[in-house]
């Protein structure tokens, strides 16, 4: 995990994040595009899975999407879509994510199951906890449609349409200049 990342979310949110990004679309690669490369970005996660079968590869590609689009529904406002609404209640169902209360007059949501469902059951709970602590709003996905990495928001007014690291905010405006200019008269 690096820590000096300016688009790092806090806490367990940044396994979402991070989970999100094992596709990057802009290169065309993808970490999780086979059992081992499942089973290898969980062990870095500290989770060790013994079986990774293709169902559970399809399940955490599924789950994957799913948070790209609630995180891009962070940032257009709009709801999020159904499917992806699907895919998430999908993983929380088939990792027994259940409720415990604490002394401190609190309730925690765990992964009950093991496998790969309790780890994609992880990633679920973490976003319950981001949307409790109120950090989840500011997950969001890249404008950039070649981009679409998943970072989080840290401007002042929450409004961050762009990731840092590949200054697609910069290339926008770029474009943009470049489109006036290309459509403004002809000068010098
Ligand atoms: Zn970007």
């Amino acid at each position: 995990m690096s820590g000096d990342n300016p688009m790092a979310a806090p806490g367990r949110l940044e396994l979402v994040r991070r989970f999100v990004n094992t596709r990057d679309i802009e290169a065309g690669t993808d970490a999780l595009a086979d059992a081992p490369g499942l089973r290898a970005w969980l062990r870095d996660g500290g989770r060790t899975v013994q079986a990774v079968r293709g169902v559970d590869l399809a399940r955490a590609r599924r789950l994957r999407e799913a948070l790209r689009a609630a995180a891009t529904a962070n940032h257009d406002r709009g709801p999020v879509p159904a499917e992806a609404l699907a895919a998430l209640d999908d993983v929380a169902a088939r990792a027994r994510v259940t409720l415990s209360f604490t002394p401190d007059r609190a309730w925690r949501a765990q992964a009950r199951a093991g496998g790969v469902d309790g780890a994609l059951g992880d990633l679920v709970v973490a976003m319950t906890e981001a949307m409790t602590d109120g950090t989840w709003p500011r997950l969001r996905v890249c404008a950039n449609d070649t981009c679409r990495w998943a970072f989080f928001d840290t401007s002042r007014a929450g409004t961050g349409k762009w990731c840092a690291m590949r200054l697609c905010g910069n290339r926008a405006k770029q474009q943009a200049w470049r489109d006036r200019r290309a459509a403004g008269p002809a000068r010098g």
